[in-house]
Protein backbone atom coordinates (compact mmCIF):
# COMPACT_ATOMS: atom_id res chain seq x y z
CA UNK A 1 0.00 0.00 0.00
CA UNK A 2 1.25 3.41 -0.50
CA UNK A 3 2.00 5.95 2.17
CA UNK A 4 1.50 9.30 2.60
CA UNK A 5 2.01 11.78 5.75
CA UNK A 6 0.06 15.21 5.54
CA UNK A 7 1.09 18.23 7.93
CA UNK A 8 -1.73 20.15 8.90
CA UNK A 9 -3.89 17.34 9.32
CA UNK A 10 -6.34 19.21 11.75
CA UNK A 11 -7.02 21.82 9.10
CA UNK A 12 -9.85 21.72 6.48
CA UNK A 13 -7.39 20.72 3.86
CA UNK A 14 -5.84 17.77 5.78
CA UNK A 15 -9.20 16.20 6.76
CA UNK A 16 -10.35 16.18 2.97
CA UNK A 17 -7.02 14.37 2.12
CA UNK A 18 -7.01 11.67 4.48
CA UNK A 19 -10.55 11.06 3.72
CA UNK A 20 -9.37 10.69 0.07
CA UNK A 21 -6.43 8.92 0.37
CA UNK A 22 -7.82 6.54 2.55
CA UNK A 23 -10.20 5.90 -0.03
CA UNK A 24 -7.44 5.05 -2.22
CA UNK A 25 -6.36 2.78 0.00
CA UNK A 26 -3.31 4.53 1.21
CA UNK A 27 -1.55 4.27 4.89
CA UNK A 28 -1.77 7.73 6.28
CA UNK A 29 0.43 9.36 8.74
CA UNK A 30 -1.02 13.05 10.35
CA UNK A 31 1.81 15.11 11.92
CA UNK A 32 0.33 16.53 15.16
CA UNK A 33 2.58 19.48 17.22
CA UNK A 34 2.82 19.85 20.69
CA UNK A 35 1.50 17.96 23.68
CA UNK A 36 -2.41 17.44 24.06
CA UNK A 37 -3.14 19.13 21.03
CA UNK A 38 -7.06 19.62 21.10
CA UNK A 39 -7.61 19.93 17.76
CA UNK A 40 -5.92 16.12 17.39
CA UNK A 41 -8.80 14.56 18.72
CA UNK A 42 -11.13 15.35 15.93
CA UNK A 43 -9.19 13.31 13.74
CA UNK A 44 -8.74 10.35 16.23
CA UNK A 45 -12.52 10.44 16.41
CA UNK A 46 -13.64 11.07 13.13
CA UNK A 47 -10.53 9.29 11.24
CA UNK A 48 -9.38 6.42 13.50
CA UNK A 49 -7.62 4.98 9.96
CA UNK A 50 -5.13 8.26 10.46
CA UNK A 51 -2.38 7.40 12.21
CA UNK A 52 -0.68 10.52 14.32
CA UNK A 53 2.73 11.31 14.77
CA UNK A 54 4.51 14.22 16.60
CA UNK A 55 6.26 17.14 14.76
CA UNK A 56 7.11 20.42 14.44
CA UNK A 57 7.62 22.37 11.24
CA UNK A 58 9.51 24.94 12.98
CA UNK A 59 12.19 21.77 14.30
CA UNK A 60 14.15 20.13 11.55
CA UNK A 61 15.09 17.33 13.81
CA UNK A 62 11.50 16.26 14.50
CA UNK A 63 10.78 16.41 10.84
CA UNK A 64 13.70 13.69 9.93
CA UNK A 65 12.51 11.36 13.03
CA UNK A 66 8.86 11.56 11.38
CA UNK A 67 9.96 10.84 7.96
CA UNK A 68 12.40 7.66 9.01
CA UNK A 69 9.64 6.41 11.06
CA UNK A 70 7.06 6.72 8.45
CA UNK A 71 8.66 6.24 5.61
CA UNK A 72 6.02 7.88 3.30
CA UNK A 73 5.79 7.72 -0.48
CA UNK A 74 4.48 11.43 -0.60
CA UNK A 75 4.31 14.11 1.83
CA UNK A 76 1.69 16.63 1.64
CA UNK A 77 3.14 19.96 3.15
CA UNK A 78 -0.67 21.66 4.62
CA UNK A 79 0.88 23.04 7.62
CA UNK A 80 0.64 26.70 8.37
CA UNK A 81 0.02 29.74 10.20
CA UNK A 82 -2.61 30.09 7.18
CA UNK A 83 -4.91 32.96 8.16
CA UNK A 84 -4.55 36.01 6.51
CA UNK A 85 -5.13 38.55 9.33
CA UNK A 86 -2.99 37.05 11.92
CA UNK A 87 0.05 36.84 10.08
CA UNK A 88 0.49 40.74 10.13
CA UNK A 89 0.10 40.31 13.79
CA UNK A 90 2.39 37.41 14.04
CA UNK A 91 4.72 38.45 11.07
CA UNK A 92 7.88 36.33 12.35
CA UNK A 93 6.26 33.14 13.38
CA UNK A 94 4.32 33.06 9.86
CA UNK A 95 7.92 33.42 8.18
CA UNK A 96 8.87 30.78 10.40
CA UNK A 97 6.49 27.92 9.91
CA UNK A 98 4.79 29.10 6.77
CA UNK A 99 8.03 29.69 4.83
CA UNK A 100 10.83 28.22 6.85
CA UNK A 101 8.87 25.32 7.35
CA UNK A 102 8.87 24.26 3.78
CA UNK A 103 12.71 24.45 3.36
CA UNK A 104 12.99 22.34 6.73
CA UNK A 105 10.86 20.11 4.92
CA UNK A 106 12.52 19.96 1.93
CA UNK A 107 15.61 19.28 4.06
CA UNK A 108 15.10 16.43 5.88
CA UNK A 109 13.35 14.69 2.74
CA UNK A 110 16.83 14.97 0.84
CA UNK A 111 18.77 13.50 3.82
CA UNK A 112 16.10 11.06 4.63
CA UNK A 113 15.14 9.96 0.87
CA UNK A 114 17.15 8.89 -2.27
CA UNK A 115 17.58 6.91 -4.71
CA UNK A 116 16.46 4.07 -3.04
CA UNK A 117 13.44 5.84 -0.91
CA UNK A 118 11.78 8.56 -3.44
CA UNK A 119 9.85 10.78 -1.59
CA UNK A 120 7.14 12.74 -3.43
CA UNK A 121 6.86 16.15 -1.96
CA UNK A 122 3.49 18.60 -2.32
CA UNK A 123 3.98 22.19 -1.42
CA UNK A 124 0.56 24.22 -0.84
CA UNK A 125 1.41 27.52 -2.48
CA UNK A 126 -1.82 29.75 -2.43
CA UNK A 127 -3.21 32.54 -5.09
CA UNK A 128 -2.20 35.26 -2.31
CA UNK A 129 1.63 34.86 -3.80
CA UNK A 130 -0.13 36.86 -6.30
CA UNK A 131 -1.47 40.15 -4.53
CA UNK A 132 -1.04 43.12 -6.34
CA UNK A 133 -2.14 41.00 -9.30
CA UNK A 134 -0.01 41.94 -12.14
CA UNK A 135 -2.26 40.09 -15.04
CA UNK A 136 -6.00 38.56 -15.13
CA UNK A 137 -7.23 35.45 -14.93
CA UNK A 138 -3.61 34.48 -13.07
CA UNK A 139 -1.50 31.36 -14.52
CA UNK A 140 1.49 29.57 -13.54
CA UNK A 141 3.84 31.94 -15.38
CA UNK A 142 1.93 35.58 -13.14
CA UNK A 143 4.57 37.57 -11.66
CA UNK A 144 3.81 37.39 -7.71
CA UNK A 145 3.42 40.65 -5.78
CA UNK A 146 2.47 39.23 -2.13
CA UNK A 147 0.49 41.92 0.05
CA UNK A 148 0.80 39.88 3.38
CA UNK A 149 3.37 38.42 5.80
CA UNK A 150 1.45 35.15 4.73
CA UNK A 151 1.75 35.81 0.90
CA UNK A 152 5.62 36.44 1.33
CA UNK A 153 6.51 33.36 3.44
CA UNK A 154 4.05 31.25 0.58
CA UNK A 155 6.46 32.96 -1.91
CA UNK A 156 9.54 31.75 -0.04
CA UNK A 157 8.06 28.31 0.45
CA UNK A 158 7.49 27.88 -3.68
CA UNK A 159 10.68 29.36 -4.50
CA UNK A 160 12.42 27.05 -2.29
CA UNK A 161 10.22 23.95 -3.89
CA UNK A 162 11.09 25.21 -7.12
CA UNK A 163 14.84 25.16 -6.09
CA UNK A 164 14.48 22.30 -4.70
CA UNK A 165 13.46 20.01 -7.51
CA UNK A 166 16.24 22.26 -9.88
CA UNK A 167 18.96 21.60 -7.81
CA UNK A 168 18.61 18.04 -6.43
CA UNK A 169 15.84 16.63 -8.59
CA UNK A 170 13.45 15.95 -5.68
CA UNK A 171 10.05 15.23 -7.00
CA UNK A 172 8.55 18.00 -5.64
CA UNK A 173 5.12 20.10 -6.70
CA UNK A 174 4.29 23.38 -6.18
CA UNK A 175 0.22 23.49 -6.26
CA UNK A 176 -0.98 27.14 -6.57
CA UNK A 177 -4.57 27.42 -5.09
CA UNK A 178 -6.68 29.74 -5.05
CA UNK A 179 -9.11 30.25 -1.99
CA UNK A 180 -11.03 26.69 -1.48
CA UNK A 181 -14.00 26.41 1.51
CA UNK A 182 -16.15 23.59 2.74
CA UNK A 183 -18.31 23.58 5.79
CA UNK A 184 -15.08 22.27 7.41
CA UNK A 185 -13.58 26.09 6.95
CA UNK A 186 -12.11 27.39 9.96
CA UNK A 187 -14.88 30.19 11.29
CA UNK A 188 -12.01 32.84 11.01
CA UNK A 189 -12.43 32.79 7.59
CA UNK A 190 -14.53 35.21 5.46
CA UNK A 191 -17.21 32.49 4.12
CA UNK A 192 -17.45 30.50 7.17
CA UNK A 193 -17.78 33.27 9.26
CA UNK A 194 -21.08 34.55 6.94
CA UNK A 195 -22.58 31.28 6.44
CA UNK A 196 -22.26 30.73 10.46
CA UNK A 197 -23.78 33.93 11.44
CA UNK A 198 -26.51 33.94 8.61
CA UNK A 199 -27.33 30.21 10.49
CA UNK A 200 -27.20 32.45 13.42
CA UNK A 201 -29.56 35.01 12.55
CA UNK A 202 -32.19 33.22 10.76
CA UNK A 203 -31.91 30.96 14.17
CA UNK A 204 -32.77 34.09 16.08
CA UNK A 205 -29.21 33.72 17.91
CA UNK A 206 -27.35 36.52 16.50
CA UNK A 207 -28.34 39.98 15.17
CA UNK A 208 -26.04 41.67 13.26
CA UNK A 209 -22.63 40.42 11.07
CA UNK A 210 -19.45 42.15 11.89
CA UNK A 211 -17.12 42.40 8.76
CA UNK A 212 -14.35 44.25 7.15
CA UNK A 213 -14.09 44.78 3.55
CA UNK A 214 -16.46 43.68 1.34
CA UNK A 215 -15.43 44.55 -2.31
CA UNK A 216 -12.15 42.56 -2.12
CA UNK A 217 -12.85 39.34 -4.96
CA UNK A 218 -11.99 36.17 -4.69
CA UNK A 219 -12.08 32.96 -6.45
CA UNK A 220 -13.71 30.76 -4.17
CA UNK A 221 -13.88 26.96 -5.06
CA UNK A 222 -14.94 23.58 -2.97
CA UNK A 223 -11.62 22.06 -0.98
CA UNK A 224 -13.32 18.65 -1.19
CA UNK A 225 -12.64 18.94 -5.21
CA UNK A 226 -8.84 21.27 -4.61
CA UNK A 227 -7.35 17.69 -2.38
CA UNK A 228 -8.22 15.82 -5.51
CA UNK A 229 -5.90 17.63 -7.19
CA UNK A 230 -3.10 17.74 -4.94
CA UNK A 231 -2.72 13.89 -5.44
CA UNK A 232 -3.03 13.87 -9.00
CA UNK A 233 0.24 16.44 -8.86
CA UNK A 234 2.21 13.43 -7.32
CA UNK A 235 1.51 10.68 -9.84
CA UNK A 236 2.05 12.38 -13.05
CA UNK A 237 5.92 11.34 -14.83
CA UNK A 238 7.68 14.54 -14.26
CA UNK A 239 7.24 17.31 -10.91
CA UNK A 240 5.49 20.31 -11.91
CA UNK A 241 3.57 23.56 -10.45
CA UNK A 242 -0.25 24.01 -11.09
CA UNK A 243 -2.73 26.25 -10.76
CA UNK A 244 -5.93 25.38 -9.02
CA UNK A 245 -8.76 27.73 -9.40
CA UNK A 246 -12.65 28.03 -10.61
CA UNK A 247 -12.08 30.45 -13.19
CA UNK A 248 -14.98 32.42 -11.61
CA UNK A 249 -14.60 36.06 -9.25
CA UNK A 250 -17.19 37.23 -6.80
CA UNK A 251 -16.90 39.93 -4.18
CA UNK A 252 -17.48 39.29 -0.75
CA UNK A 253 -20.55 41.13 -0.58
CA UNK A 254 -21.98 39.15 -3.47
CA UNK A 255 -21.26 36.08 -1.39
CA UNK A 256 -22.73 37.59 1.51
CA UNK A 257 -26.03 38.03 -0.40
CA UNK A 258 -25.85 34.68 -1.63
CA UNK A 259 -25.66 33.23 1.91
CA UNK A 260 -28.52 35.34 3.29
CA UNK A 261 -31.11 34.51 0.49
CA UNK A 262 -29.74 30.94 0.87
CA UNK A 263 -32.05 31.00 4.06
CA UNK A 264 -34.44 33.42 2.36
CA UNK A 265 -33.41 37.03 3.74
CA UNK A 266 -33.73 39.64 1.26
CA UNK A 267 -33.34 42.59 3.31
CA UNK A 268 -29.57 41.64 4.47
CA UNK A 269 -27.86 44.65 4.31
CA UNK A 270 -30.04 45.64 7.49
CA UNK A 271 -27.89 42.51 9.52
CA UNK A 272 -24.17 44.16 8.14
CA UNK A 273 -22.14 46.68 10.68
CA UNK A 274 -18.74 47.29 9.10
CA UNK A 275 -15.56 47.67 11.02
CA UNK A 276 -12.07 48.30 10.87
CA UNK A 277 -11.15 45.84 12.76
CA UNK A 278 -11.58 43.29 10.28
CA UNK A 279 -9.79 45.22 7.55
CA UNK A 280 -6.21 44.81 6.47
CA UNK A 281 -2.82 46.96 6.44
CA UNK A 282 -2.94 45.75 2.47
CA UNK A 283 -5.45 43.96 0.29
CA UNK A 284 -5.80 42.06 -2.35
CA UNK A 285 -8.61 42.76 -4.15
CA UNK A 286 -8.84 40.77 -6.99
CA UNK A 287 -8.01 36.96 -8.24
CA UNK A 288 -9.51 34.61 -10.33
CA UNK A 289 -7.21 31.45 -11.74
CA UNK A 290 -7.22 30.22 -15.08
CA UNK A 291 -6.41 26.31 -13.90
CA UNK A 292 -5.97 24.99 -18.19
CA UNK A 293 -2.54 23.43 -17.33
CA UNK A 294 -4.47 21.45 -14.42
CA UNK A 295 -7.37 20.60 -16.57
CA UNK A 296 -4.98 19.45 -19.96
CA UNK A 297 -2.38 17.77 -17.93
CA UNK A 298 -3.70 16.56 -14.57
CA UNK A 299 -7.64 16.37 -16.87
CA UNK A 300 -8.56 17.97 -13.38
CA UNK A 301 -12.03 20.27 -12.70
CA UNK A 302 -14.09 21.60 -10.02
CA UNK A 303 -17.50 19.99 -9.56
CA UNK A 304 -18.85 22.09 -7.14
CA UNK A 305 -19.72 25.49 -8.01
CA UNK A 306 -19.79 28.85 -5.98
CA UNK A 307 -23.38 28.78 -5.55
CA UNK A 308 -23.32 25.30 -5.12
CA UNK A 309 -20.48 25.74 -2.15
CA UNK A 310 -22.48 28.42 -0.13
CA UNK A 311 -26.04 26.82 -0.08
CA UNK A 312 -23.77 23.73 1.16
CA UNK A 313 -22.33 25.94 4.15
CA UNK A 314 -24.94 27.67 4.99
CA UNK A 315 -26.92 23.81 4.90
CA UNK A 316 -24.50 22.63 7.31
CA UNK A 317 -24.46 25.41 9.24
CA UNK A 318 -28.20 25.72 9.96
CA UNK A 319 -27.68 22.10 10.80
CA UNK A 320 -24.86 22.78 13.95
CA UNK A 321 -26.15 25.77 15.08
CA UNK A 322 -30.01 24.22 15.52
CA UNK A 323 -28.27 21.41 17.11
CA UNK A 324 -27.21 23.38 19.66
CA UNK A 325 -30.02 25.51 20.30
CA UNK A 326 -32.03 21.52 20.34
CA UNK A 327 -34.47 22.61 17.46
CA UNK A 328 -35.03 21.46 14.06
CA UNK A 329 -33.23 22.97 11.13
P1 LIG B 1 -7.90 35.26 2.27
O1 LIG B 1 -8.26 35.53 0.86
O2 LIG B 1 -6.94 34.14 2.44
O3 LIG B 1 -7.48 36.47 3.03
O4 LIG B 1 -9.26 34.68 2.94
P2 LIG B 1 -10.33 35.31 3.96
O5 LIG B 1 -11.53 34.42 3.88
O6 LIG B 1 -9.74 35.52 5.31
O7 LIG B 1 -10.66 36.75 3.37
C1 LIG B 1 -11.20 36.93 2.08
C2 LIG B 1 -11.50 38.40 1.86
O8 LIG B 1 -12.59 38.80 2.70
C3 LIG B 1 -10.35 39.35 2.21
O9 LIG B 1 -10.24 40.31 1.18
C4 LIG B 1 -10.80 40.02 3.50
O10 LIG B 1 -10.27 41.33 3.69
C5 LIG B 1 -12.30 40.07 3.27
N1 LIG B 1 -13.08 40.25 4.50
C6 LIG B 1 -14.02 41.20 4.75
N2 LIG B 1 -14.50 41.08 5.99
C7 LIG B 1 -13.86 40.02 6.56
C8 LIG B 1 -13.94 39.40 7.84
O11 LIG B 1 -14.70 39.82 8.72
N3 LIG B 1 -13.14 38.31 8.05
C9 LIG B 1 -12.30 37.84 7.08
N4 LIG B 1 -11.56 36.75 7.34
N5 LIG B 1 -12.19 38.41 5.88
C10 LIG B 1 -12.96 39.49 5.61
Amino acid sequence: MPSALITGITGQDGQYLAEFLHSMDYDVYGMIKGQQNPRAEIIKTEMPYVELVSGDLQDLSSLIAVLEYTQPDEVYNLGAISFVALSFKQAELTANVTGLGVLRMLEAIKLVGGADNPIRFYQASSSEMFGKVRETPQNEDTPFYPRSPYGTAKVFGHHTTVNYRESYGLYACSGILFNHESPRRGIEFVTRKVTNAVARIKLGMQHELVLGDLSPKRDWGYAGDYVKAMWAMLQQDEPQDFVIATGRTHSVETMVELAFKAVGIDNWRDYIRQDERFMRPAEVDLLVGDCSKAKEILGWEPEVDFEQLIAMMVENDMALESAKAGRQP
